[in-house]
């Protein structure tokens, strides 16, 4: 079995622990893949504080580590780098800082039958009634035929107005 770690990086605690954090994942043949923030759902700290772009993380971690770009793909939006200290992998996922919507091809199902063709975005399909109210597959397919067809090309969160985006939903609604 193969284990991934994910950690988001957040400015204080987070910054003084990366190194572990390194060295506990790559000593256990763990990947760990770094998260920006995604301002989602409401939370007791200001966000516009604790938000940490990873190329900041990045930058410094150069100064200790070395890092060699590699082209891994797992299916995730993260960017591999190998640690040659460790031989292990790091993975950066962006959203806010370097934004990778244009090739986003993900949409999720929530427990309640509701299609969601962006993480940040509020609007939903509900797929339930069409899977509920009909024997065949054709109402459910053009539900989801037409969601896609109006997927958004990119979300418009931002650290700046995350106050003002109007997404009340925590990320745990609906995974990562
Ligand atoms: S914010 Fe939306 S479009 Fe962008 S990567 Fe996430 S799910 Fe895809």
């Amino acid at each position: 079995m193969k284990i991934k770690l994910n950690s988001v990086a957040m400015k204080g605690e987070f910054e003084r622990e990366v190194d572990h954090l390194i060295e506990f994942a790559h000593d256990r043949g763990m990947d760990l893949t770094l998260i920006e923030e995604m301002p989602l759902g409401a939370v007791p700290h200001d966000r516009a504080k604790s938000f940490l772009p990873l190329n900041t993380v990045r930058s410094d971690l150069e100064t200790r580590w070395t890092l060699t770009p590699i082209e891994d793909s797992t299916g995730s939006p993260a960017r591999y780098a190998r640690v040659e200290e460790t031989g292990g992998r790091i993975g950066f996922i962006t959203p806010l800082s370097c934004d990778f919507c244009a090739s986003c091809n993900r949409v999720r199902v929530s427990c309640t039958g509701h299609l969601y063709t962006c993480l940040g975005s509020d609007s939903s399909i509900n797929l339930r009634e069409a899977l509920r109210g009909s024997s065949g597959n054709e109402q459910v397919e053009a539900l989801i035929f037409d969601a896609i067809a109006h997927k958004p090309q990119r979300h418009s969160l931002s650290v700046a107005t995350e106050t003002v985006s109007g997404i009340g939903r925590h990320m745990s609604v609906l995974g990562g």
